[in-house]
């Protein structure tokens, strides 16, 4: 295949089609805004899934070096009761099939995979226009230009490729998180080191909860659910660290107080990650010579999948289009036409999933979906 591949978004998904092109010798350069690999911490542990972000590092070569990287013991599951009440308590016993890393690690490991300069950092894709016969022209921030055949959108949430395809939009789904962090906690905050164990813990109730992670060197990564409207929080001014803890703290009044110090102690300055989805059959009509992948494309309910997708996805379209060396048409379309039914059916899990966490019948309905029990309503 000569055409070079464009690829916008130096995530996990557009990494891993660029490896897996990599090593099917086909030329690709990712353009990614990010000024630096180090700009911004990538958030926490990820567990990757046996039958989506495992076969992806596999196809993209890398299943050894992602076994160097999973934490141990990380596997193990906590639900806890507002009340402070151990619901569920699995160990780790090493029989379960999605080992956690950190997710900063994982992407360090597909950028260390790629040959140096494959990824032209500090580049912001400000918007794309079609050229006709399949070419794409798209424009930086710094009003620079470059014209391609094959344009891959891999930019997340927010794709400023997305419209060259799609009139589609994400929308908030009604709830945000507040992610924090808790450092050294086994020595400075051991009740709430004990709450989360050696793994994930899970506090929930309906429209609320806590989703904390125990990573490396006792840092505790902590997530607090609110299901409220963006107006709500857009009153409460992050900048103020200490205060919008109190506030987020508040609606957690009467919670055990190791789990309320999930928060009322975070170490770290809470950040406020409003979550949108796009609709759940979001496609497309095939357009010559562009395609997206992961959020991008299927931005959906959080639901621990939409990492492992997108790296799914960039193996599975890597993958075709060296299937297909002389038809980027054809690779395109038997990637979406995998793609679409595929994301379609998570994210239609997703919120199934989502209402066992946070639904009315919450933190039992979680309790439930995780010892397989069938409770009669
Ligand atoms: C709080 C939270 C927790 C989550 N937890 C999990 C989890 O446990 N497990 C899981 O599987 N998924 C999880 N997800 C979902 C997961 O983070 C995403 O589905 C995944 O990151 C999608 O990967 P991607 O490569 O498609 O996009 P992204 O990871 O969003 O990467 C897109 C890249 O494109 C770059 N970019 C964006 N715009 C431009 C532009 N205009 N020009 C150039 N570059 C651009 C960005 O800087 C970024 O590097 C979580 C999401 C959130 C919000």
């Amino acid at each position: 295949m000569t055409t070079h591949v464009t690829i916008i978004g130096a995530g996990l998904g557009g990494l891993t089609l660029a490896r897996v092109l990599h090593l099917h010798g086909i030329p690709a350069t990712v353009y990614e805004a990010e000024v630096s690999p180090t700009a911004r911490t990538q958030g926490g542990m990820l567990d990757i899934h046996e039958g989506s972000g495992q076969p992806a590092l596999r196809a993209a070569g890398l299943i050894d070096e992602f076994r160097g990287l999973v934490l141990e013991g990380r596997q193990a599951i906590r639900v806890l009761d507002p009340d402070g009440t151990v619901l569920v308590d699995h160990a780790d016993d090493g029989t379960r099939g999605n080992p956690e890393v950190l997710r900063g690690e994982l992407r360090q490991m597909l950028l260390d995979s790629l040959p140096a300069g494959t990824v032209r950092w500090g580049h912001k894709v400000s918007g794309t226009r079609a050229l006709g016969a399949g070419r794409h022209e798209v424009t930086f921030a710094d009003g620079s230009t470059v014209s391609t055949g094959l344009l891959v959108g891999a930019d997340g949430a927010w794709s400023r490729v997305r419209p060259l395809l799609s009139r589609a939009a994400p929308e908030y789904i009604g709830m945000s998180y507040v992610e924090t962090c808790l450092f050294d906690a086994d020595t400075r905050h051991p009740a709430s080191a004990k709450a989360v164990g050696s793994g994930s813990l899970f506090a929930v109730a309906p429209g609320k909860g806590f989703l904390a992670h125990r990573e490396r060197a006792g840092t505790l990564h902590v997530y607090v659910m609110l299901a409220r409207p963006r107006d709500w929080f857009a009153a409460i001014d992050f900048a103020d660290s200490a205060a919008a803890t109190v506030r987020i703290a508040q609606e957690f009044d009467g919670w055990a107080p190791e789990l309320t110090a999930l928060i009322a102690d975070g170490d770290a300055a809470p950040v406020l990650r409003s979550l949108y989805a796009l609709p759940i059959e979001h496609r497309w009509e095939r357009q010559p010579g562009v395609t997206l992948l992961g959020d991008a494309a299927h931005l959906s309910l959080p639901n621990g999948e939409g990492a492992n997708l997108a790296m799914y996805d960039g193996a599975e379209l890597g993958r075709a289009l060296a299937a297909h060396p002389e038809d980027v048409e054809a690779a395109l379309t038997e990637y979406e036409q995998a793609m679409f039914p595929r994301s379609a059916a998570a994210a239609a899990e997703g919120i199934q999933v989502h209402e066992m966490f946070y639904g009315a019948g919450a933190p039992h309905s979680l309790v439930d979906m995780l010892t397989g029990h069938e409770r009669t309503p």
